[in-house]
């Protein structure tokens, strides 16, 4: 019998429906959601990289109406819509039930940078990930969390590699109309209008809201036409340019920040700030507080008593440090606003408050008036503490008060969508009653991991052959973009191009910032070594390579063009690539489709590190040094170690052991268990690896139990006893 035709007004619901999910990035971890997008226009959706607004913009009203008439597809939009309701709406949130005094004191959570989803590119690296993922947890545990950050129009750069394989930068304009963001408006339906004073003269802001599922993530702009034109472009890229633009930048961040939670009637019990970039916000409480009657100190006390500051790293430059000359420049309507002369302004951000030559350290200003302060592992809480125990007049790092929380990961946002079926498909099977709101919460849990690692619920057979599917989808993926890549071949090349990697080899993937420390080429050190290695063909292993230099790192790009090179002209040619312009997309294909994740920074330069978290629920394993969230994470038979839980005080001592130690496990461990196979052509023991890294590392290093802490240690004791 034929479905009688929706009415005008139910196809105007559902289509108005559908304009409302593409801009919530709920859509970007449920899958149904996704599919729905993808179907609508599939060319559509993989050529505008997984856009469903442009995807709307693409497919005509008309279209729509038609395919609303499709009563399958009509279904689905309907249920796909009814779980977005019920998720906005659930209140039985585990804020709800453990932590309801977080109600009365909401997370305000600061971050140069977030990064949601490839659509949205205004990351510069692990950083914005994680607080894109503190985010969208948030949202998912029912934290009254709002996010604050800058609208970059032309985001982070995108990277193309020259004749010479250096690394060039170039910029697209991103057109918020096509973007999951919606302007701001006052009451009159206008864009909302803040200030903020910047060097001699005050700069105008709007701002955009991303709606990461229930939580809002603000990001100010200030491409205003009443601007001079280079204040308007202050906000164009991320750390855009030179130590001016940043410091301007972060004065926009910090201040404009809380001034713009102030016009929209938010009331924060927790101002955290996620690294340094936005201490100005605590300079901007201050104020408040004198404006209201309060003593400096006074208001400095209460400040101090709101605020939370996350350290991200040892590494000296990722510590802004801003000279005199530019802080006179720049922040002296800061100044002035708080009554302070320029070295008591100065003072605030040196460790030694008087020494003239000290630079305005924004980690300083952060850790001086925050109650408390972490690092984002146990090693780097330890580090971090010794770094900083001068600012504390402690003599022994264990007096310094800075904790740890280790980092997580959105763990179903960051599931390739064959893996998030995959999953959601077995817990249907083993828990037929639980919604999909519950599959988030489950998918977070030891109970579920720990079910799931059994073989009476997957057996080994399947768990390989997802594994080989995830494989063949990468390779397939890193042939398509190396076509795209065109000039890496010559011409003849284009006639071999599906010989070029190989869908049953052992397949190493090393991607992430290419920041010296992380050592891209270490792996290449004993080169002939290696090629034996990838010449073996009864054991045949392959490397894919990834990621972008900082635009003024030279170092960090001649590690580029060395890896570009070996992929081109060497022994290596086929067996090795490197996939230009890295992100999100291009992460997740790689962390889902390797085997073996490679890490292996200098000690103890990785503060946590996160992306080999998100390899752990589609079965790829990590092989890293005990650096960062590995060192705790390890247990022996989840993964592989290089080298020993110490390192030697050297550096070029640690090279040469960390490049004895990685060759030593690739070639007695990594390979022989991986090409180990019994009878049925599976390699049991590798398998059993798997097994257990999802049962020991799935469930812990998320941002669902992250942000669980982040409650209980920072959040709640702030939320008073109401
Ligand atoms: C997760 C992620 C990172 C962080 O990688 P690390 O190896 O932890 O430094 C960087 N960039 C992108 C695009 C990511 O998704």
């Amino acid at each position: 019998m034929a479905t009688p035709p929706l009415t005008a007004s139910e196809v105007q619901e559902l289509v108005g429906g559908l304009g409302r999910l593409a801009r919530n990035l709920w859509w970007s971890w449920d899958q149904d959601a996704q599919d729905l997008f993808h179907d609508l226009s599939p060319r559509g959706w993989q050529n505008l990289y997984h856009n469903p607004v442009a995807v709307l913009h693409e497919v005509s009203a008309y279209e729509l109406r038609v395919r609303m008439q499709e009563p399958g597809f009509a279904a689905r939009v309907r249920t796909v819509l009814g779980k977005f309701e019920a998720y906005l709406r659930h209140d039985r949130t585990w804020a709800a039930m453990e932590a309801p005094r977080m109600a009365s004191a909401p997370v305000a959570y600061f971050s140069a940078e977030f990064a949601f989803h490839e659509t949205l590119p205004i990351a510069a690296g692990g950083l914005g990930a994680l607080a894109g993922d503190h985010a969208k947890s948030a949202s998912d545990l029912g934290i009254p969390f709002v996010g604050v950050s800058l609208f970059y129009r032309e985001g982070y750069f995108q990277q193309a590699i020259n004749h010479e394989n250096w690394q060039t930068e170039y910029y697209t304009q991103l057109n918020p109309r096509n973007l999951p963001v919606e302007p701001v408006l006052d009451s009159r339906g206008e864009p909302l209008v803040c200030t903020v004073r910047v060097a001699a003269t005050t700069v105008r802001f709007h701002a955009w809201r991303v709606n990461v599922g229930r939580v809002p993530v603000y990001l100010l702009d200030t491409n205003r036409p009443e601007n001079e034109p280079h204040l308007r472009d202050l906000t164009l890229r991320v750390y855009g340019g030179d130590s001016t633009t940043r410091v301007l930048q972060e004065i926009v961040l910090g201040v404009g920040g809380v001034r713009l939670l102030r016009m929209l009637g938010h009331q924060p019990g927790t101002f955290h700030m996620n690294e340094g970039h936005a201490a100005f916000l605590t300079l901007e409480l201050i104020r408040e507080k004198l404006a209201s009657g309060l003593s400096f100190d006074e208001a400095a006390r209460r400040t101090t008593a709101e605020c939370l500051f996350t350290t991200h790293t040892p590494v000296e430059a990722g510590h802004d440090r801003f000279s005199p000359d530019l802080m006179a420049y720049a922040a002296h309507g800061l100044a002035s606003d708080l009554g302070l002369n320029h070295d008591q302004l100065m003072g605030l951000g040196r460790v030694k408050a008087e020494d003239p030559h000290e630079p305005f350290c924004m980690t300083v200003l952060a850790l001086r008036f925050s109650r408390a302060a972490n690092g984002v592992s146990a090693l780097h809480g330890e580090v971090s503490r010794e770094m900083w125990k001068e600012l504390y007049h402690a003599p022994h790092e264990e007096q310094v008060p800075i904790g740890h929380v280790t980092n997580g990961i959105h763990l179903v946002g960051w599931m390739k969508g064959t893996v998030r079926k995959f999953w959601r498909g077995k817990h249907r099977e083993l828990h037929p009653g639980r919604t999909d709101l519950d599959w988030i919460a489950d998918a977070n849990s030891r109970e579920f991991w720990a079910s799931v690692s059994d073989p009476a619920v997957v057996s080994d057979a399947e768990l390989w052959a997802l594994r080989y599917r995830l494989r063949r989808e990468l390779i397939e993926f890193t042939r398509r973009r190396l076509l795209l890549q065109g000039h890496t071949f010559s011409p003849g090349d284009f006639i071999t191009f599906d010989s070029f990697l190989n869908p049953d080899a052992l397949t190493i993937g090393f991607a992430r910032r290419f920041a010296t420390y992380k050592r891209a080429p270490l792996i290449f050190d004993p080169f002939d070594d290696v090629v034996r290695l990838v010449r073996d063909s009864s054991r045949p292993v392959q490397f894919i390579f990834a990621g972008k230099a900082h635009p003024r790192d030279d170092a960090g790009k001649a590690f580029i063009q060395k890896v570009i090179h070996l992929s081109k002209y060497s022994e290596l040619k086929g067996h090795l690539v490197f996939i230009e312009n890295y992100d999100i997309h291009v992460c997740r294909m790689m962390v889902s489709g390797c085997d073996i994740w490679l890490n292996n920074p200098r000690r103890p330069l990785e503060a946590s590190g996160t992306s080999g978290m998100k390899t752990t629920p589609h079965g790829c394993l990590n092989l890293s040094i005990l650096d960062g969230w590995w060192r705790e994470g390890y247990d022996g038979s989840n993964g592989f170690a290089i080298g020993p839980d110490s390192h030697p005080a050297d550096v070029a001592e640690q090279d040469r052991v960390d490049s004895l130690n990685l060759y030593h496990a690739l070639t007695e461990q990594v390979i022989p268990e991986f090409f180990h196979l019994d009878s049925d052509g599976i390699p049991r023991r590798w398998v059993a690896r798997i097994r257990r890294a999802m049962a020991t590392l799935a469930p812990e290093y998320t941002t669902w139990r992250m942000v669980q802490e982040y409650t209980r240690k920072y959040y709640l004791p702030a939320a008073g006893n109401s």
